[in-house]
């Protein structure tokens, strides 16, 4: 017998090999007919694989992330037999789950695949998803998988199988197809019952351009139909809240060729909302006790030795540039720079916690294929900062990160959010993760202890800490329900002592500061690009880059618009006039196509009365305002970052 015990703490003896869907069914049929897959001593496992130890035991259906995944992974599968019957002689790449359903890279040959032969793929795989064919799992040896994969001819799996070793190897199969895979699976392809394959494109082998271009097909998958068309009518709207789409219609930000891929050329009005972003965090963290610093955007091979970047970074770091026999390379991060003014003065339990903040701006050599409009770049401005402070500080520390992280979501109006706290492993202590298995267990209780005492919804995740301590991913969701990766919060004991960072404690001996890391608002490029989607391009009138437009209905009105005009400028509000000789309906048009919150139309009557006509959210404000009215409204709107 092996002794089981469920999230709340329940224990239960049940035969050896028994099965998660097994243990379901004891509990109720109607539980059984949800689980499509368990989580075993927190690894993600088959619903039908036998469980031969004592394990932690958690059901999971597809309302866990985890269920999602590998029911959106086994879609993966299933697409891959229907590819398989169109498309006689395709070789597979990986195919795994992704954000938003999943994907498999192919080798088509010298066929293609249109967007016709995505409906035709959907088509067969509905059929074959009615067949109920279950998922099996197969270990296999080393010798048994290359056999496998050299008669089919497929050079994809073969160069897999390079990396796995015997007694790590296993397949899959469904219906009429095998896979080389580690799962796990959902128990059968009957749970699949609505697919879309969303899009076709291209994908070097390895992400790497000097290989040969693979097909790459998404596609998502749901256990009901109103799921999924809930899901499309999302997308529908995605397509027109596109985060490249509008930065281009509202001139936010371009790129050019000639300066490279990834490397965001950002526009007057893109500037303007830089520039009110960074005015929003300068202020917060003046007033939360932060210091400003500015550092170089280069440093030497040395400085990124002492922290660990070279060589474990090297890849996602642009080439060094050699002068005088040193090399120089581009910074990736911030924090080397900020320990070394850390190290400039000597300190002492006085000085702490120290806070050096910067809009710092880094580089990074993402492959050309993992590039994505304002999502992954090339060059990225970070709202980072480094808090150096004593164990005892770190928990107040920590919870002012976190309140910061609220207050900012509250201003964007970001509902929906969860906390991931990623832990280490303690197998990989001294592969992944520094070895010092205290430090681990103790900074991680505290960041739990903070969490829960802040009542802040989190969710834990095992093995997915940083090299140097445990961290806090922040999710956050669109308007749209669409989800981003936001930033990081994480904690460091390791840092400091790499570079040997110290003060005096009162007891005049020498002690290494604890390092939080934190960005609550990430990058400039992923936050514009998320904020794009957000408000669909309609900024909030204090990021609005032209808060108003003035819309004189013929000339004779201009000097009236002039004097509007110089007025609502001297209060520094950001304000255009159309002078063209347009109908005003047209005018009005033009500025509502640029989402400009505020229109004055400005006429006869406008002029005579020495009063304003309002336009917002192009609809006209039933009373007119004097020029002074409008301007105090339109400051307290401002100052109060109304979203
Ligand atoms: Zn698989
Ligand atoms: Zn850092």
């Amino acid at each position: 017998m092996i002794n089981i015990i469920f999230p709340d703490g329940a224990e239960r003896q049940y035969e050896n090999g028994v099965t998660a869907l097994d243990i379901a069914k004891s509990i109720s049929e109607g539980l059984a007919r949800k689980i499509i897959a368990a989580d075993v001593n927190g690894k993600t496992w088959d619903a039908t694989r036998p469980i031969n130890e004592d394990a932690t035991l958690k059901l999971l259906s597809w309302n866990d992330a985890e269920g999602k995944s590998t029911f959106w992974h086994s879609t993966a599968h299933l697409m891959a037999e229907a590819v398989e019957s169109l498309f006689p002689g395709v070789k597979f790449w990986v195919g795994p789950a992704v954000e938003n359903g999943f994907y498999y890279d192919m080798d088509l040959g010298d066929k293609k695949m249109s967007e016709e032969d995505l409906k035709a793929l959907e088509k067969k795989m509905n059929e074959l998803a009615k067949q109920n064919n279950q998922y099996i799992r197969k270990e296999i040896s080393k010798a048994d998988a290359v056999k496998y994969f050299s008669d089919k001819g497929d050079e994809y799996k073969l160069d897999l199988l390079q990396n796995l070793d015997d007694g790590n190897i296993t397949f899959y199969s469904q219906g009429n197809f095998t896979d080389l895979c580690r799962g796990p699976h959902i128990p059968n392809t009957g749970f699949i019952k609505a697919i879309k394959l969303t899009n076709v494109a291209g994908a070097y082998w390895k992400g790497d351009e000097k290989n040969k271009m693979l097909t790459r097909v998404y596609g998502v998958s749901f256990p009901n139909q109103k799921e999924l068309d809930e899901y499309v009518a999302m997308l529908e709207e995605a397509k027109k809240r596109d985060h490249r789409k509008l930065g281009k219609e509202l001139g936010i930000f371009t790129m050019d060729d000639d300066v490279g891929p990834g490397l965001i050329l950002w526009m007057p009005n893109g500037t303007v909302i830089i520039e009110e972003l960074e005015k929003l965090a300068k202020e917060t963290e003046e007033y939360a006790g932060y210091k400003r610093v500015v550092t170089p955007h280069i440093a030497k091979e040395n400085l990124y030795l002492t922290s660990g970047h070279l060589p474990y970074y090297q890849d996602s770091m642009y080439p060094p540039m050699e002068l005088e026999g040193v090399k120089y390379y581009l910074k990736a991060m911030n924090c080397p720079h900020h320990h070394k003014i850390f190290a400039a003065e000597p300190k002492s339990y006085k000085d702490l916690p120290l806070r050096l903040a910067e809009y710092g701006t880094c580089y990074r050599y993402e492959q050309s294929g993992e590039l994505y409009g304002l999502m992954r770049v090339r060059c990225l401005h970070m709202n980072d900062a480094h808090i150096y402070c004593t164990k005892e500080q770190f928990a107040d520390e920590f919870r002012g990160v976190n309140d910061m992280y609220l207050k900012y979501f509250k201003i964007f109006g970001i509902d929906k959010y969860v906390m991931r706290l990623s832990l280490h492993s303690k197998e990989k202590l001294g592969i992944k993760y520094v070895d010092e298995p205290e430090l681990w267990i103790e900074t991680e209780a505290m960041v739990r202890r903070v969490m829960t005492e802040a009542n802040i919804p989190f969710v834990e995740v095992q093995d997915e800490a940083a090299f140097y301590g445990p961290k806090i991913d922040v999710q956050i969701w669109s308007a749209i329900g669409r989800e981003f990766t936001l930033a990081t919060n994480q904690v460091d004991f390791a840092q400091g002592r790499r570079f040997k960072l110290e003060f005096t404690t009162q007891d005049n001996t020498s002690e290494t500061p604890l390092i939080i890391h934190r960005a609550p608002l990430g990058t400039h490029e992923r936050f514009i690009g998320f904020l794009l989607e957000h408000y669909a391009g309609r900024f909030p009138l204090w990021l609005s880059p032209v808060q108003v437009k003035i819309l004189p209905i013929s000339d004779k009105f201009l000097p009236y618009a002039k004097e509007v005009f110089t007025q609502l400028k001297k209060s520094g509000i950001r304000v255009e006039t159309d002078d063209r000789s347009e109908k005003v309906g047209k005018k009005i048009r033009d500025a509502e196509m640029n989402k400009v919150p505020y229109m004055l139309v400005i006429g006869e009557r406008e002029t005579m009365e020495r009063k304003l006509a309002i336009r917002r959210n192009n609809k006209t404000e039933p009373e007119s305002q004097t020029i002074e009215e409008f301007i105090n409204l339109l400051k307290e709107e401002i100052a109060e970052r109304k979203g």
